[in-house]
Order: C-alpha cells, then sequence, then structure tokens
C-alpha cells in the first residue's frame, strides 16, 4: 500500500513509499482510510520540531474510514462500518490516567500517526490491544458525515474539550481565543453556538482572521497591526473582563502573561498550543484568583458529545476544508498549511 512515511528524524526525510498492508492481530481492526487531515503538529513534525515522534512512521493522526477487515475476536466492529479514530495507539492501562478512564494523559499514550503507524496510507491497523483497554478510542461516524468531515471531527474534539471540559464555558461569557489556527477556530464556532456574549480572536494570519469573521466572531485582532493586544483586547470587551482565555497560539511568554493580564478575576485560562519553552511571572494571576489549565486532548464524553452535534449537523465542518488533495500531492497540500493559507486540508484518495 502507499503510505506517507517520515523516515528519519531529519529534515527532508519524508516521501511516499510502498509497504505492506499492516498485519491483523485476533483483536485488531483494520482500517481502510477514506480521508485523513493535516495538523499544524504534523508540519511541525515533519520539520523535526517535534519529539514526539519516532521514526520510521506512517504520519497522519486526523482520519476516519471504513472497516476493512476485524481480527477474529472483534465483536464490535465489522467490515464495512464507518469508523473514525481518536488516534489513540496504546495506553499502559495501570496508571492513574487510565484508571479513570482519561486515557489521553497516560504518559505511555502513543498516537497512531506520531509514534506509531497513523492515517496517511491506504490502511491503518487500530490495534486490539488498545480497543481492549479502551473501546470508545474507535468511534461510529455518523451517517450524514462525509469522510472529508469525519477527518476534521479530531481537532473540534480538542476545540470542545479546552472551551466546555477544562474551560467551564457558560452561556453568556466572554472568551478571548489566541490563535486562529483549526483549533482556534472551532473553539469560535463552538464559543458562538454555546452563546457567547462576546468572542475576541487574536492572530496573524488575515486568511485565518477573516474566516474567524465568517463563524460570527466579533472581535478580530491582528497582533502583527496592533502595538497592543491587551489593550485592543480591552478596548474589545473591556478591561480585564475575558470570563475564559484561550491559547491556542505557539506564541510564548507573552501571550500567557496577556491571557493573565486580560481576564477577569476568577476567570479561568486554557493552554492549548505547544510553545517549546516558556517564563512567565505569575504572580499577577494570584490577585485575580485565575485558574490556568493545561490542555491534553478530549475524553470520551468529548467524542459522545462532538459526535452527537455532528449528527444534527450544528457544526458547519464543510467549511473548515480549505482544500482536498491525493496523498500523491502531499507536498501541495503541507505548504499551503504551512502558509497559512488554509485551515484544513485533507486527503481523500490514497
Ligand atoms: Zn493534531
Ligand atoms: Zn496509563
Amino acid at each position: 500500500m502507499k503510505a506517507l512515511m517520515f523516515y528519519e528524524f531529519r529534515e527532508g526525510c519524508v516521501e511516499i513509499r510502498d509497504v505492506p498492508i499492516p498485519p491483523l492481530g485476533p483483536d485488531d481492526v483494520l482500517l481502510r482510510v477514506k480521508a485523513a487531515a493535516i495538523c499544524g503538529s504534523d508540519v511541525e513534525r515533519i520539520h523535526c520540531r517535534s519529539t514526539s515522534t519516532a521514526t520510521p512512521v506512517i504520519i497522519g493522526h486526523e482520519f476516519c474510514g471504513v472497516v476493512e477487515k476485524v481480527g477474529a475476536n472483534v465483536r464490535r466492529w465489522r467490515p464495512g462500518d464507518r469508523a473514525v479514530s481518536e488516534n489513540t495507539g496504546h495506553v499502559c492501562g495501570e496508571c492513574h490516567a487510565c484508571r479513570i478512564g482519561k486515557f489521553l494523559n497516560c504518559p505511555e499514550r502513543k498516537v497512531l500517526g506520531a509514534k506509531m503507524d497513523g492515517g496517511f496510507a491506504e490502511f491503518v491497523r487500530i490495534p486490539g490491544e488498545v480497543l481492549k483497554l479502551y473501546p470508545q478510542s474507535l468511534r461510529r461516524l455518523p451517517d450524514n458525515l462525509s469522510f472529508e468531515e469525519g477527518a476534521i471531527l479530531e481537532p473540534s474534539a480538542n476545540a470542545y474539550y479546552a472551551l466546555i471540559q477544562e474551560g467551564g464555558f457558560q452561556l453568556g461569557q466572554k472568551v478571548v481565543i489566541f490563535g486562529p489556527g483549526a483549533i482556534g477556530l472551532f473553539a469560535a464556532a463552538w464559543a458562538k453556538l454555546a452563546g457567547a456574549a462576546e468572542i475576541v480572536l487574536v492572530g496573524g494570519s488575515k486568511t485565518r482572521l477573516e474566516f474567524g469573521r465568517q463563524l460570527g466572531v466579533g472581535h478580530l485582532v491582528n497582533y502583527r497591526e496592533t502595538a497592543d493586544v491587551t489593550r485592543a483586547v480591552a478596548d474589545a470587551i473591556g478591561e480585564n473582563q475575558a470570563d475564559l482565555v484561550l491559547d491556542v497560539s505557539s506564541g510564548g511568554d507573552q501571550v500567557l502573561a496577556a491571557a493573565i493580564a486580560m481576564a477577569r478575576p476568577l476567570a479561568r485560562i486554557v493552554k492549548v498550543g505547544w510553545t517549546g519553552s516558556q517564563t512567565v511571572n505569575l504572580d499577577p494571576s494570584m490577585r485575580k484568583g485565575l485558574t490556568i489549565i493545561g490542555h491534553l486532548g478530549y475524553d470520551v464524553v468529548t467524542w459522545d458529545r462532538i459526535l452527537a452535534l455532528a449528527a444534527e449537523n450544528r457544526m458547519d465542518y464543510r467549511a473548515f476544508i480549505s482544500a482536498v488533495f491525493p496523498l500523491e500531492r502531499w507536498r501541495e497540500a503541507f505548504q499551503g498549511m504551512e502558509d497559512r493559507r488554509y485551515i484544513k486540508a485533507v486527503f481523500n484518495s490514497f
């Protein structure tokens, strides 16, 4: 089968290779990939800026498809079922996080498409070992969703989890979102749907900010054209008025410091974007009694909710898909993501 491999941890070591279809164990599910989306982290990965990568590996962790074959012990899935993976490939099953069902926080977790073979391929093996511990890591794709839409459920799950579950968002609140990538934009869309009084979106890409406007975001702040972002946010919603700030950027110290400055007393700040290193004075967060939350992924509840909402067509997933490509045109697709011309590029033939 054809697969996009990151074969060595070195710049430029990515290519389509012909590799064997993964062998199927008795508890495994073999998924024929119908669509897979490029994540910002895939771009980071192939430029060696992500250490959570094994090589050689088939990349791609946002994917869905049709069950091709199941192992002899598998009862929950049959060939022909439409399914979307939330990309967990391995967890330990024994740690505190695993015992309470928060599998994404397992320190041993391996992601399909990062440390194990993922979805930029004709087929992907969903390991039985993880399906036994965490059956909900593979979900049924609602019939009304196309595969291309199914491929971008995962970033919308991240956004839902950050905004609603970690952020505790409530109707009528004012939310500030740094970083108009797919997760930030999905967060804006969920905030709109959930009844935000005000939404402020801060970013540096005109294309992506404009997309935010189309989602109904009332206040856009382009940091490239604004000397003082905190001031601009205060002009939009008032000083110290943000009930919730999501940092979905890679902007580092400045963003977290600004988030603390614009938060209202007792607000929450959810840090979603990875920044590498950070030195921030947290003292100003103490007087305000802020809660600063480290984000990772989603949980079973998140997927229950977003799949229910998707089945009711409450999120316009189609709007987030900027371009579709066959896998062989991966360079073009990656370039568009890297240039921030696309919200999401999706592969739909392999
Ligand atoms: Zn991702
Ligand atoms: Zn664990």
